[in-house]
């Protein structure tokens, strides 16, 4: 029996050892060319077709090689090994020359780190992908590109983006299973946009999605239409929408979709005063939703919760119920805070590459002169062998251009850099060279155990200035305020702008005392502003001030900001025009600060 096997085993070896190369090259393929197309479907045959590849793989040539890698990156991804799988993307990125597999790669790593939440990862990764889609020649694998984008960015709350890509799709009239969600994340971000689609839009989007029997997007759609009728009233309208779905819904077992419809239909019963019902249908978005605390069905169901069991006078559940509400609040605010940081991080890495590949241009172009002037003189040393006089001349000449070209080379080199650090509005630090900067003072105080102090600050209504009297005039005010702040701060002190009109100071050695006289001189400085030159006046210029110190939250910067944004956004949600201090264990408002 034994000696049977390994007969067998030997002659596939020999059988093997036979086969042309080409004909095991078109194997590969064709092996490689079915794990794609099961990659999604039918895990079972994926994992077959992978071991297949594995045991023909020395035959392979290295662009197979790759593709085999990313292959397997793609199942350690549905296996639920991340890491295992966003390195293997990473190095087929690092090492591919193709730019198709390069943008597969960058897209699996986006999709990976959206799943692990490294925010930062996953728009990097996204952005890279996204620079390449025009080089990329298949459109299906584009289009998936796209698609991805609008997810994400729907995600990272960055809804005009996610509007983009979702309205690419529809205009280059992709697959109908790709319009179908495309139409979807167009209704999800013009709704986070404040926008919402009208109803026929909606419609619309619901029947693409009930041609191609995607009953996922359709719910999600359906959720949209019924907010759209209860924001106008017809509420009962909307309950009766859900309600006729609610079987289809169930039968998607799918938590996102279940938590979304249930907590909308625990909100609308409870304004149509149903509590039986609102209560029911709250317990179930909190059970069969998804379960990240950070997500919005859950912060409502437990308000919902609450305000019943208020009305019912119970008041041990309402306490419990409103402390639940509390902590969701706040963990989707932190959520949101983060994806937005992180988006913003990796708009200002975007943007120093760019400054740096333009710096390189520079000094290019400047290399470029000095060695048309070096081979000048040396065109000139010959030809004037015989005139000695005019090659001294021209060889003081040459001296004198390269001394001016020297200290041009200096100059462009100083503007970039200066470029690269500083807000050109203002002349102040930017947001990048601010963090960078902070960082390093940061290590320091943390080296010699020495507190530091930082102040956020967010200019009141400031929008309404660029409303009534246009942008020109919002920009002058932002010069004055940076001006103003700079003045209250004391000799050492950071100080820079965050972006828009918010701008923070950091003060080594400075504590939380330190940071409340800044943040009241500035205050003071700001209200000494003179806009009489202004037609018509502005109404007084006012600031939401955040302070934290080292002392609480020790020395990590992104600690330190996310304490004084917190506590800058207490002061905007108290009434603006005052000075907020962090303080350990104080809560945080319950919801994001809305214009006055
Ligand atoms: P709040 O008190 O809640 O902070 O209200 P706000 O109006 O100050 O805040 P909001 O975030 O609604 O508006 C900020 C505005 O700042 C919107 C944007 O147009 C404007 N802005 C951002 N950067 C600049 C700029 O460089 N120049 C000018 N003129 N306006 C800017
Ligand atoms: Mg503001
Ligand atoms: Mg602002």
């Amino acid at each position: 029996m034994k000696q049977r096997k390994v007969q067998k085993g030997l002659l596939a070896i020999a059988l093997f050892a036979l086969l042309p190369l080409s004909a095991m090259a078109s194997d590969i393929e064709a092996l490689l060319q079915k794990a794609e197309s099961v990659r999604s479907t039918d895990p079972k045959a994926f994992a077959a077709a992978l071991t297949g590849l594995d045991e023909i793989k020395a035959s392979a040539t290295p662009r197979q090689l790759r593709q085999l890698r990313l292959l397997k990156a793609y199942q350690k991804g549905i296996t639920g090994n991340y890491d295992g799988a966003t390195k293997d993307a990473l190095a087929v990125l690092d090492e591919a020359p193709e730019v198709s597999l390069q943008f597969r790669a960058a897209l699996l790593v986006a999709n990976l780190a959206a799943i692990t939440r490294d925010f930062s990862l996953g728009l990097r990764e996204l952005e890279k992908a996204l620079s390449l889609a025009d080089q990329v020649p298949e459109t299906e694998l584009r289009h998936q590109g796209y698609l991805v984008a609008a997810v994400i960015y729907n995600q990272y709350g960055q809804f005009a983006l996610g509007q983009h890509y979702a309205e690419r799709l529809l205009a280059q009239g992709s697959s109908p299973r790709n319009q179908c969600i495309a139409h979807q994340l167009r209704v999800e971000a013009l709704y986070g946009l404040n926008a919402p689609d009208d109803e026929a839009g909606i419609n619309d989007a619901i029947a693409a999605c009930n041609g191609q029997h995607e009953t996922i997007p359709a719910n999600l759609l359906r959720g949209y239409l019924a907010r759209r009728w209860a924001a106008d009233g017809k509420t009962s309208q909307a309950i009766d929408l859900l309600e006729s779905h609610l079987p289809e819904i169930k039968a998607t077992k799918y938590p996102w979709l279940m938590g979304e419809i249930h907590s909308l239909l625990a909100e609308y019963y409870l304004n149509s005063r149903n509590l039986v019902e609102s209560k029911d249908h709250a317990h179930r978005a909190l059970e069969e939703g998804d379960k990240n605390a950070y997500l919005l069905p859950r912060v409502t169901a437990h308000r919902v919760l609450y305000e019943i069991a208020l009305k019912d006078n119970d008041l041990s559940t309402a306490l419990s119920e409103y402390r639940q509400y509390a902590e969701a609040d706040k963990a989707r605010l932190d959520e949101v805070k983060a994806r937005e940081f992180a988006f913003q991080l990796s708009r200002h890495e975007l943007q120093q590459k760019n400054q740096a590949i333009e710096l390189l241009q520079g000094q290019n172009d400047v290399l470029r002169l000095k060695q048309e002037v070096a081979a000048k003189s040396e065109q000139v040393a010959k030809k004037s062998a015989q005139n000695n006089r005019l090659l001294v001349a021209m060889l003081l000449l040459v001296l004198g251009v390269g001394a001016y070209w020297a200290y041009k080379i200096k100059r462009v080199q100083m503007m970039f850099r200066k470029q690269a650090q500083v807000d050109s509005l203002t002349g102040i630090f930017n947001r990048g060279h601010f963090r960078a900067q902070a960082e390093t003072q940061l290590a320091r105080c943390a080296a010699v155990e020495r507190e530091a102090a930082l102040v956020l600050l967010d200019l009141d209504n400031f929008k309404r200035i660029n409303d009534r009297h246009g942008h020109a005039t919002g920009d002058w005010v932002l010069r004055q305020v940076a001006a103003a702040c700079h003045a209250s701060c004391r000799e050492g002190d950071l100080f820079g702008r965050l972006g828009g009109e918010e701008f923070a100071i950091l003060s080594c050695g400075g504590d939380l005392h330190t940071a409340e006289r800044i943040a009241q001189k500035c205050r003071e400085y700001l209200a000494a502003i003179d806009a009489s030159a202004i037609d018509g006046g502005i109404p007084a210029i006012t600031a939401s001030f955040g302070c934290a110190s080292t002392k609480l939250c020790g020395h990590s910067f992104e600690q330190l900001f996310m304490h004084a944004d917190r506590a800058m956004y207490r002061a905007k949600a108290e009434g603006r025009d005052r000075i907020c201090m962090h303080e350990e264990n104080r809560p945080v408002p319950l919801r994001l600060h809305v214009p006055a």
